[in-house]
């Protein structure tokens, strides 16, 4: 009896899944295998929602096998280890898994295929399972990777798309091998309050639903904070218990602006991780060096504090990061100011609010988290470095009814119209009424701080 094993990584899933296809069409049993290595934590990619997410996810991918007469095989360890254990054990000839993009994950793939080589087995990787267009596949001309996304996007939209596959009818699962338990999601802690529930099913469900619904609106909506009307898809694909390549196809057959408007967003998605695949230290350097000396010291990291806990005085991204601690995700417009006001207005390094969105964003990926952070930092891939957001123009503009702050801030709740975005303009009694902290920083001062330092003075 032939037999091949499928490495799941962050490929939750089993439609447009080309491994699971591979291994399916290629042998007469298959071992679905997911192992849980502690390097990944080492490496520092777990977070309490990440993995209260993913033990939801593993629960519904072992579910959706089993429908298929198959089953999930878990197991904990080293993943070259592990995963050579179960090939030999079950005496399979071949491995199938996505490409990753990561360092980690590249070095990963490179160990184990050293590893099944050396005892006269195969390792197949399969492109274009994590991402539509892998990274490295369009390149402008001169460089290993596109440094500006709209010649990106360009390329992008022109490339030909792989047809998205259906999920296999059956996944026969040799007999006799043992798994580990699948994680408990209610035996973690810290695990944010309104958390999203993790799973191909209800991912699934979201992008169908999603796009009936509001995809239409997309583009006049994305921006508004209270509407929050934005799929909310990304911790599914980052999971990869939505396939990309499938949300590009769905999003393109309903048609519109919308639809378009939504696809580009998964294009920035590649953009990153092209970007990461070419210069992995950015994870952690500067993209593009502007020789800033960010602040420290004992005030630089009272501002750290109150910016983490949503205390700076500005609601709207104080509204944000409660958001965030909330739910474990923030909508896109909160992220950009959130962001923007810790490295610019505060002129705190952008890698400490990197390092706190990691521990709380289900999305929390490392090519879309610390790139998005360098480019509104401006030491990414912005075209324009050096501009600043306003947190209470932005504010008015993005949450003109103050609904989204009232939702996260519920001292202001009380604040009727623009009032709600400054609450200072209040004066005396009715200042001291609301239990809600003075501003950290002003406005213009901090502008003015972070031009000098641009030398944009
Ligand atoms: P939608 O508006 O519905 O967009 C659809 C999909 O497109 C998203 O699910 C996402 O996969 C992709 N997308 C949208 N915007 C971007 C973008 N700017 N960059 C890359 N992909 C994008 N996204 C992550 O997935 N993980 C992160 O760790 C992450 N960190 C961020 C940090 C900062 C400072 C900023 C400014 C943005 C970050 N983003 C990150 C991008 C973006 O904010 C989220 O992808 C988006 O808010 C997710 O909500 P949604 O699924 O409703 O998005």
């Amino acid at each position: 009896m032939t037999v091949s094993v499928v490495l799941f990584t962050a490929d939750l899933r089993v439609h447009d899944h080309p491994p699971l296809r591979a291994a399916v069409d290629a042998a007469a049993e298959v071992v679905p295998l997911f192992v849980r290595d502690p390097a990944v934590d080492r490496a520092g990619f777990a977070a309490p929602n990440r993995l209260a997410f993913l033990a939801d996810c593993l629960a519904d991918l072992d579910a959706r096998l089993g429908e298929r007469g198959g089953r999930l095989v878990v197991r904990t360890g080293d993943t070259v280890t592990e995963a050579c254990g179960v090939v030999r054990q079950a005496d399979a000839d071949e491995v199938h898994m996505a490409a990753g993009h990561s360092a980690f994950a590249r070095a990963r793939e490179a160990g184990l295929r050293r590893a099944l080589e050396s005892d006269g087995r195969r390792l197949y990787v399969h492109d274009a399972v994590t991402t539509v267009v892998p990274p490295g596949d369009i390149t402008p001309q001169g460089s290993d990777h596109f440094a500006v996304f709209t010649p990106y996007l360009r390329r992008w939209v022109s490339e030909p798309l792989r047809t998205p596959l259906t999920a296999p009818r059956k996944v026969p699962v040799p007999t006799g091998l043992r798994s580990d338990p699948l994680p408990d999601r209610a035996s973690l802690a810290d695990v944010s309050e309104g958390l999203a529930t993790g799973g191909e099913t209800e991912g699934r469900r979201r992008l169908v639903a999603w796009l009936s619904r509001h995809a239409d609106t997309y583009e006049e909506i994305h921006d508004d904070l209270a509407g929050d009307a934005t799929s909310r898809l990304s911790p599914y694909l980052h999971f990869g218990a939505v396939s990309a390549t499938e949300a590009v196809h769905r999003a393109r057959a309903r048609g519109g602006a919308g639809a378009e408007a939504f696809v580009r967003q998964l294009c920035w998605r590649d953009f990153h991780q092209q970007v990461l695949a070419a210069r992995p230290r950015s994870a952690v350097e500067d993209y593009r060096p502007r020789h800033d000396r960010w602040r420290r010291g004992e005030e630089a990291e009272a501002d750290l504090k109150a910016w983490r806990e949503g205390r700076t005085g500005y609601p709207v991204v104080d509204a944000a990061l409660r958001q965030l601690a909330h739910e474990g995700w923030m909508h896109n417009r909160g992220r950009l100011l959130a962001a923007s006001f810790l490295a610019k207005t505060l002129y705190l390094d952008w890698r400490e609010g990197a390092r706190h969105f990691l521990a709380l964003l289900v999305d929390g990926d490392i090519a879309n988290n610390q790139m998005n952070w360098q480019w509104v930092a401006g030491t990414g891939t912005d075209t324009r470095p050096h501009r600043v957001l306003n947190p209470v123009l932005q504010g008015k503009r993005y949450d003109p009814s103050g609904a989204y702050v009232r939702r996260w801030v519920p001292e202001l709740a009380d604040l009727a119209g623009p009032l709600i975005h400054e609450p200072w303009r209040l004066k005396g009694l009715a200042r001291a009424a609301y239990d809600y902290p003075e501003p950290i920083v002003d406005l213009a001062a901090g502008l003015s701080r972070f031009r000098q330092a641009r030398g944009r003075d």
